[in-house]
């Protein structure tokens, strides 16, 4: 890879990305291998997409494998931490990236759906960065970053569950901050505005994806590759001063 492709250094960390099989999480895989981390590509069903970021990571000379497991479920995300800790040695990295974005009418919203959403996009986050934490509490060093969404900031119809999750983040974001900054651990959010992925593509050239292309200042909707350069930042050296903060790639559809 080219070293001087990556802005920030990531030499000799471990980075774990959950979702890394596509989207905007196979963007922070391949960027974070980019600035020389080891990195582990978390995925749940896509194994044959989660291989193909290892193998485009491993064909430039970098070290990567990937990891399945549901980060809904609390015991699959504890096994994914140390299936990661006894590979690779520690997790320097963690990006609780893995998200699901299922649009509902509120009042349709099932017992299920709603706990299909939170479980995957909050207790998810929860339960990674709960097992990931010991390792780096022990070595006073560690960086998690949070995939928020523009929409956990302003809300949006019919995503009432998915808007409720990522906001619930940016508190955990803080408190977690608050907690273990003091002991070495840096813990802040990346909020997204609509990215173009498998999560977003057909909205891009309908009326509704028209309207909000107009909304942006930056004239263009953001591509993986955007976030992924937030999430590096946050993951780096350089971002020492950073804790419990959102930066928002965005385009401007949102203004703090
Ligand atoms: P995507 O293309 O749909 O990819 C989702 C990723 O999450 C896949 O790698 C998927 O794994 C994984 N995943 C889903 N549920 C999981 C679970 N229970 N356990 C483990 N992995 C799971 O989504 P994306 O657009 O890249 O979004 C990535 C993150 O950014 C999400 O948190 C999303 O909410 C957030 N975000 C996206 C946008 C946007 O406009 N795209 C905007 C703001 C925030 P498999 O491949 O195995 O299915």
């Amino acid at each position: 890879m080219d070293e001087n492709a990556a802005p920030h250094s990531l030499s000799g960390q471990v980075v774990l990305v959950t979702g890394g099989s596509r989207g905007i999480g196979a963007a922070i895989a391949t960027a974070a291998a980019a600035a020389k981390a080891t990195v582990a590509v978390g995925y749940r069903d896509n194994a044959d997409a989660a291989a193909a970021v290892v193998a485009r990571i491993r064909e430039l000379g970098n070290v990567a494998d990937a990891f399945r497991a549901d980060v809904s479920d609390r015991s699959e995300a504890q096994e994914l931490i140390s299936a990661v800790e006894s590979s690779f040695g520690r997790i320097d990295g963690l990006v609780n990236n893995a998200g699901i974005m299922p649009s509902s009418p509120f009042l349709n919203v099932t017992a299920e759906e709603w706990n299909a959403v939170l479980h995957t996009n909050l207790f998810g986050p929860f339960y990674c960065s709960q097992a990931a934490l010991p390792g780096m509490l022990q070595r006073r060093s560690g960086s998690i970053v949070m995939i928020s969404s523009r929409l956990g900031q302003i809300g949006w119809p019919e995503l009432a569950h998915y808007s409720a999750a990522k906001a619930g983040l940016l508190g955990l974001t803080k408190s977690m901050a608050r907690e273990f900054g003091p002991q070495g651990v840096r813990v802040n959010a990346v909020a997204p505005g609509f990215t173009i992925t498998d999560m977003t593509r057909d909205i891009v050239d309908t009326e509704s994806g028209h309207r909000r292309l107009k909304e942006l200042p930056s004239g263009r909707f953001p591509e993986p590759e955007d976030v992924a350069d937030a999430v590096l930042f946050l993951l780096s050296d350089a971002a020492g001063q950073f804790h419990g903060q959102t930066l928002n790639p965005n385009g401007g559809g949102f203004m703090q």
